[in-house]
Formats: structure tokens, sequence, C-alpha cells
């Protein structure tokens, strides 16, 4: 069934895409985007927009409202971890107080059935690996310690209200739209592949590899990079599993394959055909060793099937991005 679909922080990386993808799949989406870190330019032009902070908790009951909307993703947080480890209460206020906002105007406009952006982040350092579900959540920062408190509200309004929620714990997005249309474009951009095409076109001296002394198989850290385009659909498959009243589902999003910091400057450089100068530096706190998914639960339940399995493919795409906007949206 077709559905209004408020997409929160739907000018932003991943929030785009999923408005591209939502469209697609014959649904309607509407945009609510600050435009803190979104871009007015990853907004299609027929599809409602409203600059508005997800703290304004008046306009948007409004935008319910008006919009007649059935289902609410929410994708509008901060994501820096080292940031969140300096000013916890920019976190909370932004990525737990405004989210309570945006459930409370949720339930009292009677919209119960929500996607959530959640992380990996949730589970610190895993006891095991790849990462299932049901692994213990012990966030080693306050970034994945408010993404596990929005999780853990919503279990409990699936059994005070009959709220439905999908939690989307996400590995490493990236990657680019495949028309090239839209990209990565972060401010700061603290994330490893976009930098490392940055020193590939000369906009920065080097590449920093953050700790070669890991116990992983080139000693550099092992992360789990999935395409947002194969990220995005997941969110839309899980509707159906929704219409159930009171149901709370937790997913894991990645590609379950392991790729190091080496890896991902090799791939970089041997797709663009560019030099990548590097350098070694120390470990960057705050950056468990491995981390990688197994995903398996969104493959059975949602029919899950990654179009971009491997990194160069998804590398490919982001090339694209990066060669056309070295500078963005602002290109
Ligand atoms: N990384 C790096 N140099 C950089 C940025 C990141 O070596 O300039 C490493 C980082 O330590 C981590 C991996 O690349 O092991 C992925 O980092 P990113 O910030 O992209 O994502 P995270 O896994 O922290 O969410």
């Amino acid at each position: 069934m077709e559905k209004n679909v408020l997409v929160v922080g739907g000018a932003g990386y991943i929030g785009s895409h999923c408005v591209r993808q939502l469209t697609g799949h014959g649904h309607r989406p509407v945009i609510v985007d600050n435009l803190a870190f979104g871009h007015r330019e990853a907004v299609p032009a027929d599809v409602p927009f409203y600059e508005c902070d997800l703290g304004d908790s008046t306009a948007v009951r409004e935008i319910l409202k008006k919009e007649d909307i059935d289902l609410v993703m929410h994708f509008a947080a901060f994501a820096y971890v080292g940031e969140s480890v300096e000013n916890p209460l920019k976190y909370y206020f932004n990525n737990v107080v405004a989210t309570i906002n945006l459930l409370k105007a949720m339930v009292d406009e009677g919209v119960n059935q929500f996607v959530f952006s959640s992380t990996c982040a949730t589970y610190g350092v895993p006891p095991s690996l790849p990462i299932t579900e049901d692994l213990p959540q012990h966030p080693i920062n306050p970034y994945g310690q408010t993404k596990l408190d929005v999780e853990n509200a919503l279990k409990a309004l699936a059994r005070a209200h009959g709220f439905s929620s999908a939690s989307f714990r996400y590995f490493n997005a990236a990657g680019a739209a495949e028309d090239g249309s839209l990209g990565e474009d972060h401010r700061p951009e603290t994330h490893l592949i976009p930098l490392v095409f940055d020193a590939a076109l000369g906009r920065r001296e080097q590449i920093r590899i953050f700790g070669t002394d890991y116990d992983t198989p080139d000693g550099t850290c092992l992360r789990d990079y999935v395409h947002v385009d194969d990220l995005s659909r997941a969110h839309i498959a899980v509707f159906d599993r929704l219409e159930n009243p009171g149901t709370t589902l937790h997913y894991n999003l990645g590609t379950g394959t392991p790729a190091s910091v080496r890896e991902v400057i090799d791939t970089v450089a041997g797709v663009s055909g560019r030099n990548v100068p590097v350098v070694e530096e120390a470990r960057r706190p705050g950056d468990p060793p491995s981390l990688y998914a197994d995903s398996s639960r969104a493959v059975r339940e949602l029919d899950w099937k990654l179009r971009f399995p491997d990194l160069e493919s998804i590398v490919e795409t982001a090339w694209r991005w990066h060669r056309d906007h070295p500078d963005g949206y602002r290109s």
C-alpha cells in the first residue's frame, strides 16, 4: 500500500537516498530538514519540503496532520563519535530530547509507524564477530548511547501505545547514487572514504591512517562498508511488518565483508587511478578494532539483497560523485 512518509533529515546523506527510493517504490515522501547538515540541492523539486527543526513540536504536528502522514523515517541526528565524547549534552539534546519531541508529536497525532536510523555503535566492543542483533549493547561513546536510548524508548512506546518501529543498525554507510547526482557531503568530513578521495584528488595532502598496531590482518581497523542505496531499500522493505501494531524490530545492515583502512585506501587508488599519499598515525580514541555485521535477519525477513556486495562497486559509485562534485553540492 502506498504511504505518505515524513522523512526527517531527508536532505542529508542517507535521508536523500531514501527519498529517491520512496518515490521509485510509489510512496509519497515529505521532507523535514533544518538544513544544519542537509543540502537544499538534495531535495527534489516535486517533493514537499519543510525547513523546520524537529524540536518544534507544534510545526511537526501541523505537518503530520496537513500531509496525512502514515509513517515517519528519522535520519536527523548528530553522528560524530569524537564530538559526542567532548560535547555529550549536544548529542543528548539533539539525538534524544529532539527525537522524544518528534515521538510525542507522533503519539499525539496518532501516527504510530516509525523507521529509525540506529547504529552499530550501540554494540560498543562486541564480544564476537560478525555482530548479530542479539549481542549485548554496551556503547563506548555518547553517540552510540543516545541511539540506544531511543531504541529503548521505542520498546516502551510499543507496549504503551501500540507503536510500531524498526531500528536499523547501520554499519559504515558509503557510496553514492549510481547516476552521480546524490552523494556524501558532510561538513566537517571525518569519514574515511570521502577523505581518501580528497587525498586522491589532491585536495588534502595525505590520508592519515589512525592506528597500524591493531590485532587485525594488516594492523588497521576493520569496518563493514555498505552502499547507501542498499541501506535505503531495507527501510522500505520493512513497511509491511510495521502494519502490525506494537511491533519492535531491529536489523543490522552491513555487507558482512570486513575491509581494513589500508584496503579502502588501495581500492580508492585503484578505482580512481590516482596516487593516495598516506601517513601513519596513532589510534583514534574510541575506535573498536573490528566491526562487521551478520545481516542475515534482514536478508531472511525483508528479502534484503545487496546490489553492491563488494567494496570496489561501492567505491566506484563514490568516485563518480567525488570526481564530478569535488566541493560536494556546492560544485
Ligand atoms: N580512519 C582513518 N583515517 C581517517 C578517518 C578514518 O584511518 O582520516 C579510520 C577510522 O579510524 C576507522 C575507519 O577509518 O577505523 C572508519 O572510520 P569512519 O570515521 O569512516 O567511520 P566509523 O567506523 O568511525 O563510523
